[in-house]
């Protein structure tokens, strides 16, 4: 064994750096470990801003923003974690502040506060349109100040189970190759989420759903799966992300007529409906024929040259580099793109998992805020109050727990598999598998979903499990092996697809971001307001399912 620790992190994005920080504070000795630098982890793309009630553009308070955050879920969010979110989120965004975050100013000096969609009050903070950026760089130096110690650059593979308990994981080391064990009291898992799953994606390559599956492999459920969100405002054929914030200071959506289309989907809300109900309306456009070359226009032309270069400095250079369109002259093109998991490891409010010792925070985990459809700038926040959470009560375990066993058994086991990975000769390439894969869930089980497109997803599904058993890794070496570690990433993403695929398949209901226009194409709270859980038992996900907490939002119908 490597190393032990009171605490090993698993992910150094905004969820992992802020359960790191906290565990840390409470007193525990701390490790994180990243198959990535910290810095560069997918937090730092965000955009658009981290949801608070401040009250600083208007009346607002957290009971406001559970409310939005309730009826943005689609009904599917457990309502006393939606709380805690809202609750403890004002406090939590001005520590980031008092830790050096420089977030956009109000005339008077306070933090400002944009609208975004499906929010009754301005409520998102926001640093101009890189606002995870300036939250991964903070979060940064208080891990470097803390001198917390990090794995950089290991990719994780398995977790350590032993005696019924979680114990460590078994990395890759990228830099100099080998497998290593890291033992810990306890591991949280904060791996960010699994666009890569889909072609079109704003994921980066590092989001394929590692940590979902490592817990899934460990017989941990996942919960919600089959609940992948389609954002609206994504650049073909890159699928880089158009933040929310366009929408927020007042883009419009059009179609080839030149129309506001979305007078007819959403009347009132218009351009800042949630994502769920503005992705159909655009997908919708585009199949009946009013689309411009698959796409629509987003128009920011009369916001004018000053207010673009101020607040969407960032906006523009993607526009400009990925899109070859200055939004100060010309209207952007922009599809719904494979964006957000609000699925995965099945976690309560302290980020627990049903494994001792395992615990869960950020996209990788599902507690569930988000429920069938997650409002922008409620991610950003989830990293960091549940980050927090899992990091204080991780800390809080581990300090009264004393044994940590990695059984050298799980070591060699990993060894031999991956040894008979590496000696086998012939086979097929993971990219194309990784490919077909990606083409293949994008058109079977994207923004509408039909029960016969799911099922033979699921049959591509098995078919591509196959192949995967005979892949081919070329590159036989031992530093910074990406055939290797992309083999590996493969892997976890089959798991996931079949689970997506399962759960899907159960959810016979239109329900935030499962749209099942064709067959059911209503929402039904008797029948489906609760959670789909997936298990992995002998080789297949086995399907559950879970109620959906209530406190004291009944379900209405969602209007826009
Ligand atoms: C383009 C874009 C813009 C967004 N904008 C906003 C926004 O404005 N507001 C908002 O609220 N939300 C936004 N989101 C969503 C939000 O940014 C993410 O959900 C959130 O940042 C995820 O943080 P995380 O810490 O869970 O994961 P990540 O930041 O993705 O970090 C994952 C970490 O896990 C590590 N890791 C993964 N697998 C392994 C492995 N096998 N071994 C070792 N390490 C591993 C990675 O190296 C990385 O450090 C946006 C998302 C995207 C894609």
């Amino acid at each position: 064994m490597e190393a032990e620790h009171d605490v090993l992190v698993v992910g150094a994005g905004c969820a992992g750096m802020r359960a790191a920080i906290e565990a840390h504070d409470a007193g525990a000795d701390v490790a994180l470990i990243s198959k990535i630098h910290p810095v560069r982890s997918h937090s730092g793309a965000a955009e658009g801003g981290i949801n608070a009630a401040l009250g600083n553009a208007s009346e607002d308070d957290p009971e406001k923003h559970a409310f939005d955050t309730v009826k943005g879920s689609d009904y599917l969010g457990d309502q006393d974690a939606i709380q805690v979110l809202c609750d403890e989120a004002p406090d939590d965004v001005y520590q980031l502040e008092n830790w050096g975050a420089v977030f956009s100013r109000t005339e008077d000096g306070r933090i400002a506060q944009r609208p975004f969609g499906a929010a009754g009050e301005p409520r998102t903070a926001y640093a101009a349109d890189i606002t995870g950026h300036v939250l991964v760089h903070v979060l940064y130096e208080q891990v470097l100040k803390r001198e917390l110690k990090v794995y950089e650059e290991f990719f994780v593979w398995k977790l350590a189970v032993d005696d019924d308990r979680c114990q460590g994981v078994i990395a890759w080391n990228l830099i100099d190759g080998g497998l290593t064990s890291i033992g810990a009291k306890t591991v949280i898992i904060a791996t960010g989420g699994a666009g890569r799953l889909y072609t079109g994606t704003t994921n980066a390559y590092a989001c394929t759903g590692d940590g979902m599956t490592m817990a899934l492999r460990a017989g941990v459920a996942l919960e919600d799966m089959e609940m992948m969100q389609f954002h609206p405002t994504t650049l073909a054929p890159t699928g880089v992300l158009i933040t929310e914030g366009t929408r927020g200071e007042g883009a419009f959506l059009l179609n080839s007529e030149g129309e506001r289309f979305l007078k007819r989907y959403a009347p009132n809300a218009m351009e800042l409906a949630s994502r769920d109900v503005i992705s159909r309306a655009e997908q919708t456009e585009i199949d009946e024929g009013r689309g411009v070359d698959g796409n629509v226009m987003l128009d920011m032309r009369h916001l004018g040259a000053e207010k673009i270069l101020e607040r969407l400095h960032g906006t523009r250079e993607l526009a400009m580099t990925f899109a070859g369109v200055d939004p100060i002259y010309e209207p952007i093109p922009v599809r719904p793109g494979a964006h957000y998991h609000m699925g995965g490891v099945d976690t309560d409010v302290w980020g627990r998992t049903s494994l001792e010792g395992l615990y869960a925070a950020g996209e990788c985990a599902c507690v569930s805020v988000h429920g069938a459809n997650r409002l922008g700038g409620n991610a950003l926040m989830e990293t960091i109050t549940f980050g927090k959470r899992s990091g204080a009560h991780a800390a809080d375990w581990a300090l009264t727990h004393t044994t940590i066993e990695v059984p050298p058994s799980l070591e060699t086991d990993a060894e031999r598999e991956l040894k008979e990975l590496l000696d086998r000769g012939e086979g097929e390439r993971p990219w194309s598998i990784r490919n077909e894969l990606a083409e293949t869930m994008h058109e079977n089980f994207g923004v509408f979903r039909r029960e016969d497109e799911m099922r033979k997803q699921g049959e591509i599904v098995g078919s591509l499990r196959e192949r995967y058993d005979r892949v081919v890794v070329e590159d036989k070496g031992q530093v910074f092996n990406n055939d290797l570690t992309q083999a590996l990433e493969l892997g976890f993403l089959i798991d996931l697809a079949d689970c997506m695929v399962v759960s899907g398949l159960a959810r016979k209901e239109s329900r935030g971001a499962h749209a099942r226009p064709y067959d059911y194409p209503e929402r039904d709270d008797e029948n489906y307001m609760r959670h789909t859980i997936v298990t992995w038992r002998d080789g297949a996900p086995k399907l559950e399912w879970k109620p959906v907490t209530m406190t004291k939002w009944q379900p209405m119908e969602r209007t826009y």
